[in-house]
């Protein structure tokens, strides 16, 4: 590049290098002097010009390295000679650039990704809404955090699903629908065929526990359930006879003294 003298004469008489700069350049190069691989604190560090000033070498940080004093100094006004310095700075642009342009486009993924979401909350609640047509209830800003909620634990898919099986149970008879229960129970309907799918076994545990309290007058739901899979696990007996036992019994004591027959037989 070409200097103009005049301008050139003015640059001799150094232009100090700005604190953040200095700092750019500390950093990229990892507190190290990039001439003997000394560090800071073992070092002093300096920021050199690969280029030197008197040569017209400016305050760029393409044209600034990390350099301990000693390096600094022994250096002195004579452009750097030694290429693989140069080289190793090009390169070390090159992976931050890089890393740069990586950290923009994780920043651009996750703004599509929260772009995707919005769109799956929308079209939810568009499902929704559809299916309460008949009614005057449109679903509130609360219910659309909700289906976030639920789009953080179970597939688009299955959110569906659940939307239809909860609109079967709760909304086709109009003699008897709710638009509360509906709403309420889609997560619910959700968590439910997650676990049937991941977990069948205690799946059918929990319905035998709410079979019991709908037909109990009283039922302890969290003592049944640990009984039920003693009764299960530790004895060996199925699920379905298990079921049966609740189903003939009136209470907890009723269904424990049939179990304790069965095994005794
Ligand atoms: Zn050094």
């Amino acid at each position: 590049m070409e200097q103009d003298p005049i301008q050139n004469e003015k640059k001799v008489s150094r232009k100090a290098i700005s604190k953040k700069l200095r700092f750019e350049v500390f950093k990229r190069d990892a507190f190290t002097c990039q001439y003997c691989g000394m560090s800071a604190p073992d070092a002093i560090l300096h920021v050199d010009h690969i280029n030197p000033v008197a040569a017209g070498g400016q305050n760029e940080v393409l044209n600034l390295v990390t350099s301990c004093v000693s390096c600094n100094l022994g250096k002195g006004a004579r452009t750097l000679s030694d290429s693989t310095v140069v080289k190793k700075q090009l390169d070390q642009m090159k992976a931050i650039s890089l890393r740069q342009e990586q950290l923009a486009m994780m920043a651009e993924w996750r703004n599509s990704m929260v772009g995707l979401e919005e769109n799956a909350i929308k079209s939810i609640a568009d499902y929704i809404n559809r299916n309460l047509r008949s009614s005057e209830f449109k679903i509130s800003d609360t219910y659309l955090s909700d289906i976030r909620n639920m789009l953080r634990r179970y597939s688009v898919e299955d959110i569906y699903s659940a939307i239809d099986k909860s609109v079967m149970t709760y909304l086709k008879d109009t003699s008897t629908q709710s638009v509360d229960a509906f709403l309420y129970y889609i997560p619910r309907i959700c968590y439910w065929q997650k676990l049937e799918r991941e977990n069948p076994m205690i799946a059918q545990v929990n319905r035998i526990v709410g079979l019991a309290s709908k037909r109990w007058y009283h039922c302890n739901r969290q003592s049944l359930h640990r009984d039920i899979l003693t009764y299960h696990e530790k004895h060996g007996l199925s699920l379905d006879l298990i079921s049966a036992n609740v189903m003939n019994s009136t209470g907890i004591m009723q269904f424990n003294d049939s179990m304790a027959e069965v095994i005794d037989a």
